[in-house]
């Protein structure tokens, strides 16, 4: 090998290993260091051909993003040693210090799946059980309280049923676990999943386009009408009066009406006192943040659905240092599989302190905010911040907005239309076409997957 790596070029002789470092070392001044480490550890020269070079990747998320981001500056370096260079082969080889990264991950898990949310034709997530719900001191209330109404539909104790509680605790896992359960058990009921935006919007374009009645209709029907966030509920009177009417007419008929929130009823900013009284009238339980024990019952629990394998030091360390939430929790863990499916090595305890410390993981929901990921985002994809928030609607420019919303919403729960404004005044459909797009997409993409949690990984080192 060590032959081949010689290269002779008329009068000039180089060690393809010395320019790589130099073209690295290069390029390592024009990169933040995040990006560099990213996409050029275990990157090398095989082989320079004439006016080709071929270099090595350790894998194709890194091709192609060699290949699309960084073409240019790679080419501009190499040509200082080898002038007739015109064109770059990047290829997929194994460095040779990587072992088989299928030692972390085993087959058909994708490093980063957690943000996929599949969902059926109700719009439920169908990984969202009671199975797979693991339940501690800070919601096993709101726990009991779903096992309940899943049983017991339409009962007058327990209608409507509320729950509330801060970002990232699993209201949603809990509100589409009672869904998936009726579903299973009574599969002719009419089961509608749906956020309050959505609801807002099906309204006013039922609205705009007289199609009023098959709107009425339709959530009027339900068996179960299962509504997320309701705090999104706009504050505009008509839709308010038609969830008014909504939620009378099922709630006369013992129909089942369970509701999710970031507060309790009446602390619901511009909701009218004749909505917020009424859902208190049945069952308001919360979910508080989860203790020690609870976090590391659910860190087992995601380590054992994922099929990754960590050692019982690291899960103990990161229970301790991610305290927050669950959804950081389980984002964290799939940060560490993709760092260690990318880069093949195996989750250690040195490992994950390391990337505690760049993730910032505790400090999260602190720092971040609109401005940081719209930087993290522009940066990311080198593009000009006032392009990424513009009109222009050049695919290039569309991805990387609708990854800027997508994060706006997963990471620090903005509504549609605060999303919209903080994108310099979007209308909330297109931002909600966006996120949903990007939402679709992730399930099975794994380059889209792992994009994303490079992405995050930085925005929680910048945050
Ligand atoms: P919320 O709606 O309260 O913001 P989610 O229901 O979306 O939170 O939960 C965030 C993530 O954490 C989801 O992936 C969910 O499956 C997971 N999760 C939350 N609580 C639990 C729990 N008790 N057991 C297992 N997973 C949970
Ligand atoms: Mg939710």
């Amino acid at each position: 090998m060590a032959e081949q790596q010689l290269v002779d070029q008329e009068s000039e002789t180089h060690d393809v290993g010395q320019v790589w470092k130099a073209t690295l070392g290069a390029l390592e001044v024009s990169l933040s260091k995040a990006n560099f480490t990213t996409w050029f550890k275990n990157t090398r020269i095989i082989q320079i051909d004439d006016d080709l070079a071929t270099v090595g990747v350790p894998n194709t998320f890194a091709q192609e993003w060699l290949r699309s981001k960084y073409h240019e500056q790679i080419l501009a370096q190499l040509r200082e040693f080898y002038p007739n260079l015109r064109r770059i082969d990047y290829h997929v080889a194994t460095a040779h210090t990587a072992p088989a990264p299928d030692a972390v991950l085993p087959h058909g898990t994708g490093p980063a799946s957690a943000p996929a949310e599949a969902t059926n034709e109700s719009g439920l997530n169908p990984s969202h059980t009671f199975a797979t719900f693991v339940v501690g001191s800070s919601n096993r209330l709101a726990h009991a309280a779903a096992a309940a109404v899943a049983k017991n539909l339409g009962a007058a104790q327990y209608n409507p049923f509320y729950i509330y509680g801060g970002v990232g605790l699993g209201k949603t896992h809990l509100l589409q676990a009672i869904g998936n359960e009726v579903r299973r058990t009574h599969p002719k009921k009419t089961i509608i999943y749906a956020s309050a935006e959505r609801f807002t919007t099906e309204f006013i374009e039922a609205l705009q386009g007289k199609k009023l009645e098959a709107f009425k209709k339709r959530y009027r029907n339900a068996d179960l009408l299962l509504i997320d966030d309701i705090q999104f509920l706009t504050s505009k009177e008509a839709t308010q009066e038609e969830f008014f009417h909504t939620f009378n007419t099922l709630h006369q008929t013992n129909r089942q009406i369970v509701m999710t929130s970031d507060t309790r009823p009446q602390m619901i900013p511009q909701l009218a006192p004749r909505l917020s009284s009424r859902f208190g009238w049945g069952m308001v339980a919360d979910i508080q943040s989860p203790d020690l024990e609870t976090r590391q019952a659910i860190l087992r629990h995601k380590c054992q659905e994922k099929g990754v394998v960590f050692p019982s030091d690291v899960l103990e360390y990161v229970a301790q240092r991610v305290q927050s939430n669950i959804r950081e929790l389980e984002g964290f863990l799939n940060t560490v599989a993709a760092h260690c499916q990318l880069y093949g090595i195996e989750p250690s305890l040195k490992l994950v302190q390391q990337l505690i410390e760049q993730a910032g993981a505790d400090r999260r929901n602190i720092h971040l905010s609109a401005d940081v990921i719209c930087d993290t985002v522009a940066e990311f994809y080198s593009l000009d911040r006032v392009e990424l928030l513009g009109k222009r609607r050049h695919k290039e420019l569309v991805h990387p907005r609708q990854i800027t919303m997508y994060l706006m919403r997963s990471e620090m729960s903005f509504s549609y239309p605060k999303i919209g404004k903080a994108l310099g005044g979007k209308d909330h459909t297109t931002v909600m076409h966006g996120v949903e797009k990007i939402t679709k997409e992730l399930v099975g993409n794994e380059a889209l997957q792992r994009e994303l949690s490079l992405l995050k990984e930085r925005l929680y080192s910048t945050a």
